[in-house]
């Protein structure tokens, strides 16, 4: 692919996640020097934007170096009545004299994914693309799992096939992320302890120190079980869960996961703690100022298959707390303080909360780690420009499968449904989640890792 001609053709340029995500990542892996010489970049939406326009928004918002213009000759701007526009689609086309692969970015609202998918196919049937053709999705993937699977209905009715599909989860993307199939195969010693026999719960944490800030419309209609449990903390939890497979191919690895999702009894509403911090629903954005959407949650889940038997997986997610953290605790059995920790954000991290003899006469213990912190020194790519360069490699095991997504729903679906009914906890934010949050992980056996200060590890 490396060698030849590359289209990217970027849906909803306009938007946010484009200038945001999307436009930045295509950067960053131009810069590398992993995009093909010969690339166009072509943007399309609805804004009657010149290439001009798009040009100096891109300039405007993408974080760059004096080299942007450089890559910006790359880039192109169409706008389309609509999504559906094949008019406009083909016109872009037709204007790429030298086209072999083809990679569409759809960085636009789900209410017109299949509407876009639909064109493009269409034209597509007209123009001939000797290459890749490969789509990248963002999420949401559905609302729950009858809008899930009318979605996939529409992409296989429309004849895409799963190999051309990548669904994003960026937190796939994200180093630590990556880390845990590495660390797992290539440690003989943590596959050794890598099981209900020496793990005592596993602690999947989200936390987030603001609220909606102005942002909450979109927010209230899904909530956070929506925006990071049965997505971003569902995938970790099923790397940490699958057995190895031999060879890490994408098939083995998904095949992996979703052997975990379809083990993992429907979740429970009473294993569940619900919260919203006070003053949610002053954000103007916000209509209904009695709206039950949890901005918080606890839950926890079972992986049954026989090296997890009877272990808690307990996933974790808030907005307005005390701190920005995503960590994965494996605690180990006999100490609530014992544990690996794997750190995702702020920085990536990975510690053992250990024990040691106090330094010096004393032979009192105390707690400590050993870890390593990925410092400054330690080039960490964006998820987002990792997951672009999988695309083109045709690497799909960081994306999500449509058998995946459906397990996944299945398990969330009757939860979410029970939720609507339900009044969240009021919490102060600022704080760790509601005043119950302690107990109930006591009850999950999720224990409390010492954690050294950020900067010592
Ligand atoms: P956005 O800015 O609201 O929409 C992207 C573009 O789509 C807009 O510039 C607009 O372009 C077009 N659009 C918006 N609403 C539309 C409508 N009702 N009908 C037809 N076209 C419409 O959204 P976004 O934040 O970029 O997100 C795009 C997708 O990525 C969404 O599915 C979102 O859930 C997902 N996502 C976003 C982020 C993020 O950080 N923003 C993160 C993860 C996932 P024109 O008017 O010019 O056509």
């Amino acid at each position: 692919w490396f060698t030849q001609p590359l289209l990217v053709l970027v849906f909803g340029a306009s938007g946010d996640l484009a200038k945001k995500k999307t436009y930045p990542a295509l950067y960053d892996l131009w810069q590398r020097g992993l995009l093909p010489r010969q690339t166009l970049i072509w943007g399309f939406a609805r804004t009657k934007w010149t290439t001009q326009q798009l040009r100096v928004h891109l300039c405007r918002h993408v974080e760059h170096s004096d080299r942007i213009h450089r890559f910006l000759d790359l880039c192109y701007y169409r706008h389309g009545k609509d999504y559906g526009d094949m008019s406009a689609i083909s016109s872009i086309f037709q204007s790429c004299t030298k086209l072999h692969n083809l990679l569409v970015y759809l960085a636009i609202p789900p209410q017109v994914f299949t509407d876009a998918t639909l064109a493009l196919k269409q034209v597509l049937s007209q123009s001939r693309v000797p290459g890749f053709v490969r789509v990248v999705l963002e999420k949401p993937f559905g609302h729950d799992s009858t809008s899930c699977q009318n979605l996939l209905d529409s992409l296989k009715e429309q004849q895409w096939k799963e190999s051309e599909l990548y669904r994003i989860d960026h937190y796939l993307g994200k180093e630590m992320v990556q880390n845990i199939l590495m660390l797992r195969y290539n440690n003989s010693w943590l596959q050794h302890i890598w099981n209900k026999d020496v793990i005592q719960s596993v602690h999947i944490l989200f936390k987030e120190p603001f609220g909606t800030d102005g942002r909450g419309g979109y927010f209230d209609s899904i909530g956070i079980v929506r925006d990071i449990c049965q997505n971003h903390l569902l995938q970790i939890l099923t790397l940490i869960a699958m057995e190895l497979p031999k060879q890490l191919t994408s098939a083995a690895v998904r095949d992996a996961k979703v052997k975990v999702l379809k083990s993992m009894p429907v979740l429970r509403p009473r294993d569940c703690l619900l919260g919203q911090y006070e003053g949610y629903s002053d954000d103007p954005t916000i209509a209904d100022k009695n709206t039950k959407t949890p901005t918080y949650v606890c839950l926890r889940s079972f992986v049954n298959i026989p090296t997890w038997e009877g272990v808690p997986f307990v996933l974790e997610a808030g907005k307005a707390l005390d701190e920005r953290l995503c960590e994965a605790r494996l605690f180990f059995r006999g100490s609530g303080t014992n544990a690996l920790v794997l750190r995702l954000q702020p920085q990536p991290a990975i510690f053992l909360s250990t024990n040691m003899k106090r330094p010096g006469f004393s032979m009192s213990p105390i707690h400590t780690h050993m870890g390593i912190e990925y410092g400054e020194h330690c080039i960490v790519p964006e998820a987002y420009t990792r997951l672009l360069l999988d695309v083109l490699r045709g690497e799909q095991a960081s994306f999500v499968r449509d058998d995946e997504l459906v397990a996944a729903w299945e398990l969330f679906t009757p939860l979410l449904k029970s939720i609507e009914m339900r009044s969240p906890i009021k919490y102060q934010p600022g704080m760790d989640g509601p005043l119950e949050r302690e107990n109930l992980l006591k009850s999950m056996e999720v224990g409390k890792p010492w954690s050294p200060p950020r900067a010592s590890l």
